[in-house]
Order: structure tokens, then sequence, then C-alpha cells
């Protein structure tokens, strides 16, 4: 796991109080509710740009995007020792997050420099490297270059024959989901693993639930994330914070007494597997849509939360959603909106305010 200083500033927790924004509760049970977007976007589904997945081979020099995660448009050698690598959305108009991730290897030891070249995007990921996928490290950027206007980065880099792995940051695919939550099965607090739906794709998305005991009357809280595929370090918290809440002791015994989570870690498994910058594979931003409901992903998610809370008389009191972004930290409403727990937003920052001095709320 890659844990440096700019880890913790990457870190982002986007706030919603679901019960004021997707559904609403009414007369004893939710429902969906239309609301709008301050900039509306359009979530109908386009078309996306699939990737050539192939291994380039160039003078015994190898690039590989053969893996799910991977993003790597083209190849290309523009001279002895240079070779260009194009980052390209899956769809455009995009948030400019240009995801990249391949492998690159070569027969003999060899000095070279790669090239990131984007498409409608401007460098914003360091490379980080790594040659077993889990222990990951920043690139030496001494010799990285960035252009001025962030059309390309480039890098020294020493190849041989072990393959290794140069990502936007580390990779987490489908299949590491799958196997974290499998482990999670063991402990006594998870229950209800499974799938609420699937996507474009065929893929699941996945679901589970902490608590104990029964659901009925419980109040809960819901946890979304990787709606957008880009965002390791949102999912790295997600994974913390569970780990915390997973840890048996009189506080959380007692906590789900009252309250249980309904965690749903992979809103966007189509688009974490292809590599997209930000899109589903409908080519739509899923948190541009939850007031509309046109995407599977969203479709689903909503749809399940709705149902089990009319079932066993839930009321969702919160939710948290991780992303990543550059500076901030929690995008929260502020207390003049109406949600359902008054005040928490005060509480909270306030709470975080004490125990993270200084901590700058804006
Ligand atoms: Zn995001």
């Amino acid at each position: 796991m890659l844990m440096n200083r700019s880890f913790k500033i990457f870190l982002l927790f986007f706030f919603v109080a679901i019960s004021s924004s997707s559904c609403y509760f009414f007369n004893g049970y939710y429902v969906r509710k239309d609301f709008k977007y301050p900039k509306p976007v359009d979530t109908k589904s386009k078309n996306i740009q699939y990737q050539i997945k192939k291994i380039y081979s160039f003078d015994n020099v190898y690039f590989d995007n053969t893996f799910d995660g991977a993003r790597m448009n083209n190849v290309s050698k523009l001279d002895d020792s240079t070779y260009q690598v194009d980052i390209l959305p899956e769809n455009y108009p995009i948030n400019d997050s240009p995801w990249y991730s391949f492998r690159v290897w070569s027969d003999s030891i060899r000095n070279i420099y790669i090239k990131l070249n984007y498409e409608n995007g401007h460098h914003r990921y360091i490379p980080k490297i790594s040659s077993d996928r889990t222990h990951w490290n920043v690139i030496d950027t001494s010799g990285l270059v960035i252009a001025d206007d962030r059309s390309f980065a480039i890098f020294p880099f020493k190849v041989d024959t072990s393959k290794i792995w140069i990502s936007a940051e580390e990779i987490i695919n489908s299949s590491d989901v799958k196997i974290w939550m499998q482990k999670l099965k063991k402990n006594a607090f998870t229950s209800r693993f499974l799938s609420v739906g699937k996507t474009k794709l065929n893929k699941g998305i996945p679901f589970f639930r902490i608590g104990t005991g029964n659901s009925k009357g419980k109040d809960v809280i819901v946890l979304l994330s990787r709606q957008h595929p880009p965002e390791i370090s949102g999912f790295l918290a997600l994974k913390s914070f569970i780990e915390e809440l997973l840890i048996e002791n009189k506080v959380t015994e007692d906590f789900y007494k009252e309250y249980e989570f309904w965690v749903f870690p992979l809103m966007n498994p189509d688009g974490v597997d292809l590599g997209h910058w930000r899109h589903n594979a409908n080519g739509v931003d899923l948190n541009r849509d939850w007031a509309y409901y046109r995407q599977p992903e969203v479709d689903a998610v909503t749809d399940f939360i709705v149902s089990n809370a009319k079932e066993n008389k839930n009321e969702i009191v919160l939710s948290v959603d991780f992303h990543s972004t550059q500076k901030d930290v929690y995008y929260v409403y502020d207390d003049s909106f109406d949600t359902e727990l008054k005040r928490f937003t005060k509480y909270w920052t306030d709470s975080i305010d004490r125990l993270i001095y200084p901590f700058e709320s804006v």
C-alpha cells in the first residue's frame, strides 16, 4: 500500500445526506426523489472508445495493457530510446483526471524514456511503480519533466526482464475488491455479501452489511466508493474506515445495537476494470445521475436502498461517499440544508478540529 504524505491530502470524503438528495422519507417509507443539480450533466448513455488490448513490442521492449485497470491507448517509438504512451479518455467531455496504467519490460537492461502523452487531458498523477502490484513506490521524480501546458510528461526509466507496472495510482481492480470482501466475510459484524445488480458489462455491483442481529428498525449509514475509477485514495480511506468499524469492542458492539452500515464499495466496476478516467461503460459520470437513475449502477443501488429500508423499516440517517481530489478532505452540506441528522456537519467538523489541530474548515 502506498502511504506517503501526499496520500493524506488526496483524501476526500464526499458527504451526502441521502434523505435530502436521492430518496426521501415519505409516508413511513422512502421513495426516489428528483432534484436539480446546480450544474446538470446529461446522463443519457453514450458510446465509449474501448482500448485495443495487446502487448506492444519494439526491439525487445514491451508495453502491456492486457490486465483489468490498464489504460494505454497506443504506444509508438519516437527515437532510439524514447517511447510515447498515448492516454485517451473513454469519451469526451470528461473530468481532467487522466488515469494511466500499463506494464513494461525488456529482454535486456535498457535505459529508456517514457513519454506520457495526453489527449483531451493534462498530466495529473505522478507515476507509481510496482513489480508485484502490492508494494508501490513513486518514481524517482528528479528526471521527470512535465510540459508547461501539461499535455505530456516524460521520465527516464531503466527496463530489464522484470515486468514493472507503471500506474497513475496503485491498481485496485474489481478482482482486488472481491478478494478484500472475501476476507471480510470472516468478521463477526459483516453479513449479506451480495450483488445488488448488474452493470452494462454484466459485472456485479457488490454490497455487504456491517451490523449485528436483525436489521428491523435500525438506523442506517450508507457508504459508497469508486464511482470514479482513478480515486484510489478515497477507496483506501473507505477500507481503513471499515477495518476500524470491524474491531470488536464495547463501542462497536453498543453502536450496532442501534445502527448498521450498508456498504457499496465498488460503484463502478466496469469503469474501474476498463481503466476509465471517470465514467461507467455507458460513458456517464455516475455521480451526476443520482437524480435521474438512468444508469444501471445508480438505479440498482437506489432501488436496493429504498426497498430494503421499506422492508425493515429503516431510517437512512447518513451517507458517506469516498472520493479523492487534490485539496479538499471533506465536502459537506452546510447546516442550512435540511438533513436527517440536524447540526451533524458542525458537530463532525468541530470534533475533527479538536482532534487534528490545525484543521481548516472553509
Ligand atoms: Zn470523485
